[in-house]
């Protein structure tokens, strides 16, 4: 059996297979801009010549995939199969799969307790048939306004108790809050609502090429999060890597999303970052972030990372150890009670 692995940064918007996505927009009607199923596949997913920066990677998702997605049936079968693939392809056996209720209630003609409630049983029946451990993160979008984020939060801590263990800050870094002084002050106020609720919480940041580390600094002083999106800007700021590691905070690595939506220029940048956090002492982990919108999945993740010598097979064993003790699970709730 090929060695347990662990995925802490997966969005159910580019995660569920085409074929999977087909068969739910036929099923609810919905009206497709092909009529074939490899033109849809070739639609829904994200090939180095057809995306070239993160905009366009978050425009596949946004246009198709979480609008097939956004009804409590589609979002059922979404989280159901998500979990198994993983767990069927990889032996992910620890799973954090994160998505925004809101983007999936076509702008609140559906009701969002019906959606989440949806999520949850998907989960559910995902856990019954696997045995894995997973768990539900909510995303909240930089390009919301604070009332929408603030309510998505709410749910969050609504439904700590069934699953939701945590909340993102997901969208690109164009609209950087947490920089905008008059805009981190509502932040910092839903973050730590978040905390004192007892929900854990991961940001976004220091993604794209051509931002510096002042995200995730930023990120880290005034918003706290226990762990931190990609982060791989911090590589090239010494006082960055300082401060993640003085607070603890844990990286989640996207390797491939990294290569195809070009936050990197190449394997040798990738490898240069993940030599330069761990020569630091700054923590990471190796993760997937859109495995069907990237065409990879975990297995292929770890592989690329072993077979380009960008760590040795020991080291990787490491970065599992970390998103084992680092897991939303495992710290929320004892030994993993979802
Ligand atoms: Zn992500």
């Amino acid at each position: 059996m090929p060695r347990e692995l662990v995925d802490l940064h997966i969005h159910v918007g580019g995660a569920v297979a085409p074929h999977i996505l087909w068969s739910i927009a036929h099923q609810q009607g919905f009206k497709l801009p092909v009529k074939n199923y490899f033109e849809f596949v070739e639609l829904i997913t994200s090939t180095p010549d057809k995306v070239k920066s993160l905009e366009e990677y978050l425009k596949i998702m946004h246009t198709w995939t979480e609008k097939i997605q956004s009804s409590p049936g589609a979002i059922e079968r979404s989280v159901y199969e998500v979990i198994g693939k993983e767990y069927r392809s990889s032996n992910v056996s620890h799973i954090e799969l994160r998505f925004n209720p809101m983007k999936r209630n076509l702008h609140s003609e559906l009701d969002l307790d019906h959606i989440i409630h949806a999520a949850l049983r998907g989960m559910d029946r995902a856990i019954l048939e696997y045995g894995v451990k997973a768990c539900l993160i909510f995303c909240l979008a930089r390009e919301f306004d604070h009332r929408l984020n603030a309510i998505i939060l709410e749910k969050a801590i609504k439904y700590r108790n069934r699953g939701v263990l945590g909340i993102d800050l997901a969208g690109t870094e164009k609209d950087a809050l947490e920089l905008k002084p008059e805009m981190v002050v509502q932040y910092e106020e839903l973050f730590a609502r978040a905390r004192a609720a007892g929900l854990k919480t991961t940001i976004h940041t220091g993604e794209t090429a051509g931002t510096g580390a002042e995200g995730v600094m930023a990120v880290v002083e005034r918003l706290k999060p226990h762990r931190i999106g990609h982060g791989i800007r911090a590589a090239y700021d010494e006082n960055a890597m300082k401060l993640l590691k003085e607070r603890d905070v844990v990286l989640e690595l996207c390797p491939t999303s990294n290569l195809h939506t070009r936050a990197v220029e190449n394997l040798q940048e990738f490898k240069h970052i993940v030599r330069t956090l761990w020569d630091r002492g700054v923590k990471f982990t190796f993760n997937t972030d859109g495995p069907y919108l990237l065409n990879t999945d975990m297995s292929r993740e770890i592989e690329l990372v072993e077979t380009n010598g960008i760590l040795s097979s020991t080291q990787v064993d490491q970065t599992l150890a970390w998103a084992r003790e680092y897991s939303f699970i495992t710290n929320g709730n004892g030994q993993g009670a979802f």
